[in-house]
């Protein structure tokens, strides 16, 4: 009888980075800068970190690993304590935007790129560390690439660091040119061939088809699990249920189908089901976005179902708008997506699109996030940490100037920057919170009415989005009146506001939130950001009012004061045009200011469905804009008639 741990042991002995141990460590010794290129799985995110902390780096530093998923942070480092058989948050831990598992004894961080970004801020020299991995960088999200080009200029300077940037098979020629030329280190994968197979023609309805190519696989196909790639939390969320309703009627002769989701949302305990192997004589399938194409390894997975879509951030500078999307993956991340089923054995691929869109409608790469998304929170972190120039900045791939543009444009009529560019004092305090700079602004123009507390709270509702309410398909009538009950005439903020008061004035019970349709998960999430958000507050010295705000159109107007970018005003019957651009948009439907149709809103957030939606919105004044912005709205957009005088396009 083996016990755990010697299994773990010859499990990290069969990766195929082991091999390459000695190799890899003599390489590493000799260079300052290693660039590990290596297929999924294959090791280098558990083990690489590991060797380097037995052959002693963790004796003058420690070890930090970056990833551009929180989940992939957290998962990849409970393994590695275990591997390692110590208690998560000692020796081994990991640091995400609003959860800090480390301590003093850990020597081994696994950590968002963001929050080493933070780190930056905090000291330039990273000089608690001795090596740095910039880990699956082939993933190109924003923070890793800033981090590129910070970590290249430090490596100059320091000699006792080591850089490794390690990515899947993608990009490593160029990730060398760029780190003057240095070494790449290929660790031989092993992988099985993996038969693709593509629909005949288009289908109207992916999640429909991925359900049947479930079934049928399940039905007709030997023993192996299975990797559906979906788009995000809610499809997901939905093809589970399909799922389950349609294996009731499959009958009891057909072994027994154990769905799992997988998304950046999940809850801790959720993510780890994933990995348990599956039960003799069932099978396993998981329902997973695009975290699953490299960040974390699902080992026993024969067959692949592609979608071929993923939601991306999307930035159009020209309206200043960023919204989530879902657009067409590249051919790499097909491939990439195709190659899970060929780890163990060899697979195959369902891909629910034709030939002839792989062939002329996929790009060949995906096009790195700095190119596609809003800038403003990178530049306030590049200018406190002094780099003045941004235009010039050593980017991989430099933003479309454009963007860079709107956001110093964006950052100037939040008041953060001056007219000469540089940092106001206002800026200086936003960068040091790791939120979006307009919201960062409204927590420090929240002060000012002492409603920092229901700014804070507001906030972090928003943040877990639309998970708060909950509405079983058989009590849909009582979800909506419990829903009614907590709803505020300002709108959905103060609404939020109302929902997360009464909870806490419920002790923060758990079968209040039952009673009243509201998801206790999703209010535990909020608990804890809003936590942070006021440690972050002390930190810098902002107050936290402990008495109720005395006029609550304060907290609206705080909320007014960074989001300002989003307002908007009745057209007509229903139509909303946002003040800047006339842009046409809805009030969406689960707003409680879905039937009033106030004259003045402003929102959160657009979300592309059907139409373009206003999701969180709240009555505001339209006289606090020239007050808020006075430099961001003309005239002619406050003008109640402009939009009637504009041209017509
Ligand atoms: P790479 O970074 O090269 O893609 P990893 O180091 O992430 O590879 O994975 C190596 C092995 O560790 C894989 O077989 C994977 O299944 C396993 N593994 C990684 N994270 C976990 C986890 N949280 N639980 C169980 N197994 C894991
Ligand atoms: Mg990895």
């Amino acid at each position: 009888r083996f016990s755990k741990a010697d299994r773990l042991q010859d499990e990290r002995c069969e990766l195929p980075v082991f091999k390459q141990r000695d190799k890899l460590l003599t390489a590493i010794r000799d260079h300052k800068i290693l660039i590990v290129e290596g297929e999924t799985g294959s090791g280098k995110t558990t083990q690489i970190p590991q060797y380097l902390h037995e052959v002693g780096y963790t004796k003058y530093g420690k070890i930090a690993c970056t990833q551009p998923r929180r989940v992939a942070a957290m998962s990849v480092a409970a393994r590695v304590a275990q591997e390692m058989r110590v208690k998560l948050g000692h020796e081994i831990g990991y640091s995400i935007r609003f959860e800090d598992c480390t301590s003093e004894t850990t020597v081994i961080k696994y950590m968002t790129d963001g929050m080493l970004l933070r780190e930056f801020m905090m000291d330039p020299e990273l000089s608690s560390y001795s090596v740095v991995m910039i880990d699956e960088a082939h993933e190109r999200t924003l923070h890793t690439d800033i981090l590129f080009g910070l970590i290249k200029d430090l490596a100059r300077a320091r000699n006792n660091l080591k850089v490794i940037i390690s990515s899947a098979t993608m990009d490593a020629e160029k990730f060398a040119r760029y780190f003057d030329n240095a070494p790449i280190f290929g660790i031989p994968g092993r992988r099985f061939p993996v038969d693709v197979f593509y629909t005949k023609s288009p289908e109207a309805d992916y999640i429909e088809a991925a359900v049947i190519t479930v079934l049928q696989i399940h039905v007709t196909q030997p023993a192996g699990d299975i990797l559906v790639f979906l788009t995000g939390q809610e499809e997901i969320e939905s093809t589970h249920d399909i799922l389950l309703s349609r294996t009731r009627g499959l009958g009891t002769k057909i072994p027994e189908l154990i769905i799992l989701p997988i998304y950046s949302n999940l809850p801790s305990e959720m993510q780890a089901k994933i990995f348990e192997p599956t039960p003799e004589g069932a099978r396993k399938v998981v329902l997973a976005t695009n975290i699953a194409e490299t960040s974390v390894t699902i080992d026993g997975i024969i067959y692949v179902i592609d979608c071929g879509l993923c939601k991306e951030t999307c930035y159009n500078p020209r309206t200043g708008m960023e919204s989530l999307v879902i657009v067409p993956i590249s051919k790499a991340s097909a491939r990439q997506r195709a190659g899970r089923a060929g780890r163990v054995a060899p697979g195959k691929c369902f891909r629910i699109y034709t030939l002839w869109s792989y062939d002329n409608e996929l790009e060949e790469n995906p096009v790195p996030e700095i190119q596609r998304c809003n800038l403003g929170n990178v530049v306030l972190i590049l200018k406190s940490l002094g780099i003045e120039d941004l235009v010039h900045f050593d980017f991989l791939d430099p933003p479309a100037s454009e963007t860079l543009i709107r956001a110093l444009e964006e950052l100037y009529a939040l008041g953060a920057l001056n007219d000469e560019g540089q940092l106001t004092k206002l800026g200086r305090r936003m960068a040091e919170f790791p939120v979006d700079p307009k919201l960062s602004k409204c927590i420090m123009y929240s002060e000012k009415y002492s409603c920092t507390n229901e700014v804070a709270t507001i906030a972090a509702m928003l943040s877990v989005g639309n998970s708060v309410f909950f509405r079983p398909k058989d009590k849909i009538m009582h979800a909506d009146n419990a829903r009614m009950s907590f709803s505020c005439r300002d709108g959905d903020h103060l609404t939020l506001f109302n929902v997360y008061s009464q909870w806490e004035e419920a002790n923060f019970s758990s079968i209040w939130c039952r009673d009243h349709f509201i998801q206790y998960r999703s209010m535990n999430k909020a608990r804890d950001i809003k936590e942070q958000l006021v440690d972050l507050c002390e930190r810098v010295e902002i107050i936290v009012n402990k008495e109720p705000c005395k006029d609550i159109k304060m907290v609206i107007k705080s909320f007014c004061s960074g989001y300002f970018f989003n307002c908007a005003r009745l057209h007509k019957s229903g139509i909303y045009k946002t003040v800047k651009n006339a842009h046409t948009v809805f009030i969406h439907p689960s707003s409680v200011m879905f039937k009033e149709m106030p004259k003045w809103v402003m929102y959160h957030e657009l979300v592309l469905t059907s139409k373009e939606f206003m999701r969180h919105a709240s009555i505001m004044s339209s006289q606090w804009l020239t007050e808020l912005a006075p430099h961001y709205f003309s005239s002619q957009d406050l003008d109640d008639d402009s939009i009637k005088k504009m041209p017509k396009p």
